[in-house]
């Protein structure tokens, strides 16, 4: 699947990737569960803690092959999310992030979610092409992001999480029908290796 974009990274992995991508999938929350649906809180105290979390949602989303994963997909109800918008740029962590600017020109792409990763759902969804969003890092220092693209779009698909929104939710009626027949419970056998 070329060029879908949102929370996953499509290429080709090595059996032994797959293997820790799989481990890692297991440890993110899949729909339909409850905390996926949940508002995360502002986070108050920049402690060890927080630090330490956006330590451990960065390796899993690499790991999980993410390019973005929130602290509610992980049960974790405070308003903080990692993401990757490409190989070379360094993950960024932001906490109690807000969109305080949105380009009026909006885009149409395909994305993925993590926590609909087992199922492999991939739906349309419209986005701003640019926002600027406010937040501060894990350490409590102000941070002023100008995002556009998949940066942009990315930053959207995890403030939604944080909100207990998923793109099935921002899908057209049909999309969210197949994709909701997609996420019916399955048989573990009848999986493959999707
Ligand atoms: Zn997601």
């Amino acid at each position: 699947m070329p060029g879908v974009e949102g929370e996953i990274k499509q290429e080709e992995l090595d059996a032994l990737r797959e293997a820790r991508r799989r481990i890692a999938l297991a440890q993110v929350r899949q729909y339909p569960d409850a905390a996926l649906r949940l508002r995360a809180n502002r986070v108050t105290e920049f402690d060890a803690s927080l630090a330490d979390l956006a330590e451990r949602m960065s390796s899993l989303m690499r790991e999980a092959n993410g390019v973005g994963l929130a602290a509610t997909q992980i049960g974790v109800l405070r308003r903080v999310f990692v993401y990757q918008s490409g190989e070379e740029e360094p993950v960024v962590a932001l906490v109690n992030p807000v969109v305080v600017e949105s380009s009026e020109e909006r885009e149409t792409a395909e994305e993925g979610c993590l926590s609909l990763g087992a199922a492999s759902v991939v739906v349309d969804v419209e986005r701003a092409l640019a926002v600027v969003v406010e937040a501060s890092s894990p350490e409590g220092a102000p941070l002023r992001i100008e995002a556009e693209g998949l940066e942009a779009r990315v930053i959207q698909h995890e403030l939604d999480h944080l909100d207990g929104v998923l793109i099935i939710d921002r899908a057209s009626p049909e999309q969210r029908r197949s994709a909701l027949a997609q996420l019916r419970p399955q048989p573990v056998l009848a999986r493959g290796n999707a």
